[in-house]
């Protein structure tokens, strides 16, 4: 059932590319019918102390990796890695022995906890980027979305919005040996995963839940898979979500592979447009700029992990002036806070190029910086999704989150400095309210759907059994 027609007022309201004092959100059937007088026919709801934002968007997760959140923060003794250094590769193998470890049970209240996390921090959508397809052994399940089918109900529980972004998987890489590790993740062949698109799209996608097609990087897809990948995306209109230049060594990979960079692949291959987004694109040349900004493509950066494994710092302000545009993932949901994913985007730049206000568009606004990181992290985030919205303009669905001015982390805000203040100084425990497509996923900082004890008891469990 949904909510009836409802006109929101906030003391602060940004919506449709402004910020407004005393002006109301119409939401009628989960959509943006007005911003400023309240629409005919809505309740009016006062939102005392508090402004009113468009929801975040986390573009790029793996939610599973949720469990590993503190177990690779360290310098391996023994074990998977033992004597490697301790970088990306040695990291990834401790994911790898997770990922191996969980059933469709165990993925349901992982994912249901990263995403209730999400939700608390103003989260309204997450591109799920799906690669844990197969069981333990590395054989399909019965029902072959089993996997994918517990990441949309975790979704769905917690009232996320969700794009399951469903990754091929091909190979450990150019000339290596199968990857015993991978046999979760690899597909037997390219008509499998357009089966697979298939099948989810009639059996999964619904007002919530979107699709995206996800060739995993030029690494473990062959350049085939990829150019198959992208007319399939433009066929069905779907959003191609690619890992790109993570890491030096995938980058030297390549070149040895196709004497090119993995950009310049992709774009051969037809995957670069509008509707592709780049994730990480960290170790590019300045050619690899020039073209992912002349094909208008979107970059998934996700500063928060791309820290934590020592991959480098995205080169946002270079992708911004060859006319790239931006979003944000929490990645290996280490940390689950868009403000600071945003602020990380910005605050790695100004450590590189020993410089402030790196993104500001110019102009000189208080808010000039504030305002674009929000975008990115909402309309960004939207729009890579390929979904419509982020900007709570009229028409758009009604995605958004409420935060109280009264929390310390906010207090003072006004009207000019609001956006700057949230993005560079708010804290998680300013998020009051959450509404996707109108209806609520937290209220007064707590889940509207399923109780936390629910969830938090759940993961606890599974992470018992997983660790013991
Ligand atoms: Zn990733």
């Amino acid at each position: 059932v949904r909510t009836p027609p409802r006109a929101y007022l906030p003391d602060l309201l940004y919506a449709g590319g402004a910020v407004r004092a005393g002006a109301a959100l119409s939401v009628v059937d989960g959509r943006v019918a007005a911003v400023g007088e309240p629409e005919v026919g809505c309740a009016w709801v006062r939102l005392a102390g508090t402004a009113v934002l468009p929801g975040l968007v986390s573009a790029h997760s793996h939610a599973f990796q949720r469990a590993i959140r503190g177990r690779t923060e360290h310098r391996a003794a023994g074990g998977l890695g033992a004597g490697a250094r301790p970088d990306f590769w040695a990291w990834r193998d401790a994911m790898y022995e997770a990922a191996l470890r969980l059933d469709p049970d165990d993925l349901f209240a992982v994912a249901r906890m990263a995403f209730h996390e999400m939700a608390r921090a103003g989260v309204t959508a997450v591109g799920e980027f799906h690669y844990l397809h197969h069981d333990p052994a590395g054989r399909p399940y019965a029902d072959r979305d089993e996997m994918a089918k517990q990441v949309a109900r975790a979704a769905r529980e917690v009232g996320l919005r969700l794009a399951l972004l469903r990754v091929a998987y091909a190979r450990a890489g150019h000339g290596l040996p199968e990857n015993p590790l991978q046999r979760r993740f690899r597909d037997g062949s390219v008509d499998e995963v357009v089966r697979s698109l298939e099948d989810l799209a009639s059996g999964l996608r619904d007002e919530w839940t979107s699709l995206g097609a996800a060739p995993h990087s030029v690494r473990a897809c062959p350049a085939a898979w990829i150019e198959r990948l992208a007319g399939e995306s433009r066929r069905r209109s779907l959003p191609l979500h690619v890992h790109v230049s993570e890491q030096p060594a995938e980058v030297a990979q390549c070149r040895a592979e196709h004497g090119a960079s993995p950009v310049e692949v992709l774009d051969r291959a037809g995957a670069l447009s509008p509707a592709t987004t780049a994730v990480h694109a960290i170790h590019l040349s300045d050619g690899d700029v020039a073209l992912l900004g002349a094909r208008g493509v979107t970059v998934c950066a996700c500063p928060t992990t791309e820290r934590d494994l020592g991959d480098g710092v995205v080169p946002a302000d270079q992708l911004l002036a060859a006319g790239a545009r931006l979003a944000l993932g929490t990645d290996s949901n280490l940390q689950i806070n868009l403000f600071e994913e945003a602020r990380a985007l910005e605050g790695h730049l100004r450590l590189t190029r020993l410089e402030r206000a790196v993104l500001d568009p110019g102009g000189g606004r208080i808010d000039g910086l504030g305002r674009r990181l929000w975008d990115v992290a909402s309309a960004g985030g939207m729009a890579s999704l390929g979904l419509p919205g982020g900007a709570l303009a009229p028409g758009d669905p009604a995605d958004f989150l409420v935060v109280s001015l009264d929390d310390p982390s906010l207090a003072g805000a006004s009207g000019e400095d609001l956006l700057p203040a949230a993005v560079f100084g708010m804290a998680g425990t300013a998020v009051r309210d959450v509404y996707v497509g109108g209806e609520p996923a937290v209220l007064s900082g707590a889940p509207a759907r399923v109780p936390a004890e629910v969830v938090v008891q759940d993961f606890r469990d599974t992470m018992r059994k997983l660790w013991g």
